[in-house]
């Protein structure tokens, strides 16, 4: 191929690149081994009741703990798993996992799992979906689904259905990471959803000094077309108490974000939970409860 590009800057023979193939090669070798190697686990990020500051629920957020390279980041692995296909398996292992923790955490707190756009299209997901909450006990209403408009795009009409079909049994529906994608706003009334996730570009833009008014434009603007749409407006990506304090004077229903907590593990979800129960999310957020940082 080299020859045939006939300059010797072909990217292929980039020597750096080539090692970062090669890198890749042995990752998704790894990775292989991950899920049955109990190497894979999920982590919990909580969603707070803007209004009340109260916890609703946690988003769980899949980690790979490589036996050498520690911590590999979901940016890193997740596509990998999309790629080769191992995201079926490790998506049905996500849903359960979340599902039985979840059924442990006290009153109505939800769990909202990541979906992939393979889950849609290769697998049974509707079927890992209910055998989840199946075995796990937890009611369908706590259950939520995270997707984004990239997942829906490929084949909608079955997505649509399927969504649909989740949605009767009571299972909720977020469109992650809104603003980012390219559907249409014909497209989005179509699409049976409970809440929008505003992407955490536009939130961490609202108290940067130029940016800030746009940003606050934008995110208004999402939720005035969420209100529109019936949907709720979760903020993602809240890092400061100024973002906080915009957002609800914007009148956003839930927030997510560092200001809060990072993902904590299974453990110290179930003490934060515990907390945030018994004293109050102040007391919860408070307590430095052992997070891991990717
Ligand atoms: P996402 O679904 O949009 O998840 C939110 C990401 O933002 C998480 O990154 C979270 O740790 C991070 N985040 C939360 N609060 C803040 C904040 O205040 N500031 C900043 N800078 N970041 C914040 P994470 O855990 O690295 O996950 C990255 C992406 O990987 C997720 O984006 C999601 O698309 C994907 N992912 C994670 N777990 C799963 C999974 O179980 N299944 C699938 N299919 N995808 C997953
Ligand atoms: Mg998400
Ligand atoms: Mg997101
Ligand atoms: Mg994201």
């Amino acid at each position: 191929a080299a020859k045939a590009a006939g300059r010797d800057r072909l990217v292929l023979y980039e020597p750096t690149l080539q090692h970062e193939a090669q890198d890749r090669v042995a990752l998704l070798a790894d990775l292989r081994l991950a899920l049955d190697a109990g190497q894979l686990e999920m982590h919990y990020q909580p969603q707070i009741d803007l209004a009340r500051g109260r916890v609703l629920g946690f988003e769980a957020l899949m980690r790979w703990r490589h036996p050498t390279r520690g911590l590999v980041p979901p940016a890193v692995f997740i596509p990998l798993a999309e790629h080769s296909g191992l995201i079926v398996a490790m998506g049905a292992w996500a849903l359960q996992t979340a599902c039985r923790d979840a059924a442990r955490w006290p009153g109505t707190l939800r769990v909202a799992v990541n979906v992939s756009a393979l889950q849609f299209e290769r697998s049974p997901m509707e079927q890992h979906v209910l055998e989840a909450l199946q075995h796990s006990g937890l009611a369908a209403d706590r259950l939520e689904i995270e997707l984004t408009e990239s997942a829906l795009l490929q084949d909608s009409q079955h997505a649509i259905d399927l969504l649909a079909r989740l949605r009767t049994v009571g299972v909720h529906i977020a469109l992650d990471d809104f603003g980012t994608g390219f559907s249409s706003l014909a497209y989005l009334r179509r699409l049976p959803l409970d809440q929008l996730k505003i992407d955490r570009a536009f939130i961490a833009d609202l108290d940067h000094p130029r940016a800030g008014p746009t940003a606050r434009a934008i995110v208004s603007a999402v939720h005035d077309l969420a209100r529109a749409l019936g949907l709720r407006t979760v903020a993602e990506g809240i890092e400061t108490e100024a973002q906080q304090q915009v957002l609800t004077e914007l009148g956003c229903d839930v927030g997510q974000g560092f200001l809060y907590a990072h993902a904590l593990t299974r453990e110290a979800t179930q003490a934060f939970v515990e907390l945030a129960h018994r004293d109050g999310l102040a007391a919860a957020r408070g307590a430095h409860l052992d997070s891991v940082h990717p």
